[in-house]
C-alpha cells in the first residue's frame, strides 16, 4: 500500500504549444504523486498525456516547470537536467528494441546506463520478474508483441531508473496479448519499489492496474487521488457513463464447490463471486459498475440477487440533462457507486445519510 506522507513526484508544467497558431494547446498540470506504486494518467486522446510524460522526461522543454523526485531536482527556475541524466526508464506503445541485438543483447545495452552498475543477481531478478528466461537469444522480429513488451520493461529497468514512465504500453496489442502481459504488470508494481506513471485511455487498465489515478482532459488534471477516492466521485468531470464504478480489492476467504462460488473479504462486508480458480487468501480487485447496483430500503430475501450489502448514502447526484442519478455510498471504508433514475431516488426518498441495501447485480474481477 502507498504511504500518503512520503513525499513522492511534485511536478508542475504550464505551457502554450504553438499559441503562434489558430490551435494552440496549452498544458497548465499540478501534480503531487506517490513515490511507489503505479499511478494511472487516464484521458481521451488529444488530453495531454504525452506531453506531460515528455516534459517529465525532459524530451519537452517548458518555460515554466518544476519537478522533483523525492529529494532530486530535476527541474526548476535554475535547473534543467537534460533526458540522459535523468535516470528513468521508458516503454512506449511500439517497443523500440534495437532490432539487430537479441532479447539479452538489448538487455545488455540498456545496462551500461545503469548507474553503479548490475549485479548478475538483479538482472536474474528482472528477467525473472519478467518471464524472459527463455527468450535470452530471440531476435526482436522472432518475438509476438507481448514478448517483445517483457523486454522492452526489463531493458528500462535494468537501467536502474527512479522512476518508470510507460505510455499506452498495451494499446497496440491485441486482447489476448494484452491478457497475457497484465500479470506482469501486477507483479511489478508489488515487487518493484518505484514509482510507475502508466498513461493509458482504458479504463479496465486502470482499474486493474492503478493504485493512484490522475484524470486529465484538455490539458488540465480535473482529478487525482487514490483510485477509490477517485473512481468513486459522483461529480467526476469526465464522464464514464456506463463504465462508472468502483474497484474494491478484497481477499478470498471461502470456496463453495457445489455452486461455483468464492466468497472474498473486504472492508466493512463480503461478496460472493463466480469463481475463477483464485487461490484462499489471495488478494483480488472486484469491479462493480455503478449500473449493477441497485438500492432497496429492505434486504429482499427473495430476490436472486446473491450481493446485498448494508450501506450509508454519502452523496446524491443527479445527470444534468438525462433520467440518472449517481448515489455514492459507504460501507465502513470502501466506498461504492450505484446508477439508479432520478425517480428511483425520488421513490425511496434517499439522502445522504440514509440507510440502504446495496444488492449488487454482478460482479466481475479484474483480470
Ligand atoms: P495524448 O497523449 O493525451 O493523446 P498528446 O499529449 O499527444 O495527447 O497531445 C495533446 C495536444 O498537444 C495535441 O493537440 C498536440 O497536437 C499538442 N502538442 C503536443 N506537443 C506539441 C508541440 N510540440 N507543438 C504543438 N502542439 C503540440
Ligand atoms: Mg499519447
Amino acid at each position: 500500500m502507498i504511504e500518503a506522507a512520503t513525499p513522492g513526484i511534485v511536478a508542475k508544467f504550464c505551457h502554450t504549444f504553438g499559441a503562434e497558431l489558430r490551435r494552440s494547446f496549452s498544458l497548465d498540470v499540478e501534480l503531487q504523486l506517490p513515490s511507489s506504486g503505479i499511478t494511472a494518467v487516464f484521458g481521451e486522446s488529444g488530453s495531454g498525456k504525452t506531453t506531460l510524460l515528455r516534459c517529465i522526461a525532459g524530451l519537452q522543454r517548458v518555460q515554466r516547470g518544476n519537478l522533483s523526485i523525492r529529494d532530486d531536482i530535476w527541474q526548476n527556475e535554475q535547473t534543467f537536467i537534460p533526458t540522459h541524466a535523468r535516470p528513468l526508464g521508458f516503454v512506449f506503445q511500439e517497443s523500440s528494441l534495437f532490432p539487430h541485438l537479441s532479447a539479452f543483447g538489448n538487455l545488455h545495452y540498456a545496462m551500461k546506463r545503469a548507474d553503479g552498475g548490475v549485479t548478475q543477481q538483479e538482472f536474474d531478478r528482472i528477467v525473472a520478474l519478467m518471464g524472459i528466461e527463455e527468450l535470452s537469444n530471440h531476435y526482436p522480429d522472432q518475438l509476438s508483441g507481448g514478448e517483445k513488451q517483457r523486454v522492452a520493461i526489463a531493458r528500462a529497468l535494468l537501467i536502474k531508473p527512479r522512476l518508470l514512465l510507460m505510455d499506452e504500453p498495451l494499446a497496440s496489442l491485441d486482447l489476448a496479448r494484452k491478457q497475457e502481459i497484465l500479470p506482469y504488470l501486477e507483479t511489478l508494481r508489488e515487487e518493484i519499489e518505484l514509482p510507475i506513471l502508466y498513461i493509458t485511455h482504458s479504463i479496465g487498465e486502470v482499474a486493474r492496474l492503478a493504485n493512484y489515478l490522475v484524470v486529465m482532459e484538455q490539458g488540465r488534471v480535473v482529478a487525482q487521488g487514490d483510485l477509490a477516492d477517485v473512481l468513486s466521485r459522483v461529480d467526476l468531470p469526465v464522464r464514464l457513463g456506463e463504465d462508472s464504478g468502483v474497484v474494491v480489492q478484497a481477499t478470498v476467504v471461502e470456496r463453495d464447490s457445489q455452486w461455483n462460488l468464492l466468497r472474498a473479504e473486504f472492508p466493512g462486508g463480503e461478496l460472493w463471486i463466480p469463481d475463477g480458480g483464485d487461490a484462499l487468501d489471495e488478494k483480488i480487485r472486484i469491479r462493480i459498475l455503478a449500473r449493477d447496483v441497485s438500492l432497496a430500503l429492505q434486504s429482499h430475501d427473495d430476490s436472486s440477487i446473491v450481493n446485498r450489502l448494508q450501506a450509508e448514502v454519502v452523496e446524491i447526484k443527479d445527470d444534468v440533462d438525462g433520467a440518472m442519478a449517481l448515489v455514492k455510498l459507504r460501507i465502513d471504508s470502501t466506498l461504492l457507486l450505484a446508477r439508479i433514475s432520478r425517480r428511483s431516488v425520488h421513490h425511496i426518498s434517499i439522502n445522504p445519510g440514509s440507510r440502504v441495501w446495496a444488492q449488487i447485480k454482478s460482479v466481475a474481477i479484474q483480470r
